[in-house]
């Protein structure tokens, strides 16, 4: 059964989470800021030559929400470029628009954030170089 419905979608993510762990050598790492929920966890990212995202992990210490949308953003993101995901915004929380509660905002928004974050680093870095 496949179904768009933000229950659904991240139930499915959190009894079977895609790409949990970490890369052994990733081109990209960020940890998440505190929010109000007290989530944690990690990106590992490895970027291929041509500037796509090659390979994308996460570890998460995050509540079931947050660790739901971090695996729904792993399997996303893969093959585009890292200066789409510098991009991306309301990505997940968009699709979700009106269907979590309010106190959940930052579960949802959460990772959307730290991912695009840490893109936009990796870009300002290389552009450093
Ligand atoms: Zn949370």
């Amino acid at each position: 059964m496949r179904s768009d419905r933000y229950h659904d979608v991240l139930y499915d993510h959190h009894c079977d989470p895609r790409n949990a762990g970490g890369l052994e050598n990733p081109d990209l790492v960020k940890s998440s800021e505190e929010t109000s929920c007290g989530d944690d966890g990690e990106f590992h990212v490895d970027v291929a030559p041509d500037g796509t995202i090659e390979a994308i992990a996460f570890e998460s210490e995050s509540c079931a929400v947050s660790s739901a949308v971090a695996s729904i953003l792993s399997t996303e993101l893969e093959g585009m470029t890292v200066e789409e995901v510098a991009a991306i915004d309301g990505l997940i929380a968009g699709r979700f628009e009106g269907q979590y509660p309010a106190l959940r905002r930052d579960c949802v928004e959460g990772p959307e954030d730290v991912i695009r974050i840490a893109a936009q680093d990796y870009l300002e870095r290389a552009g450093a170089d």
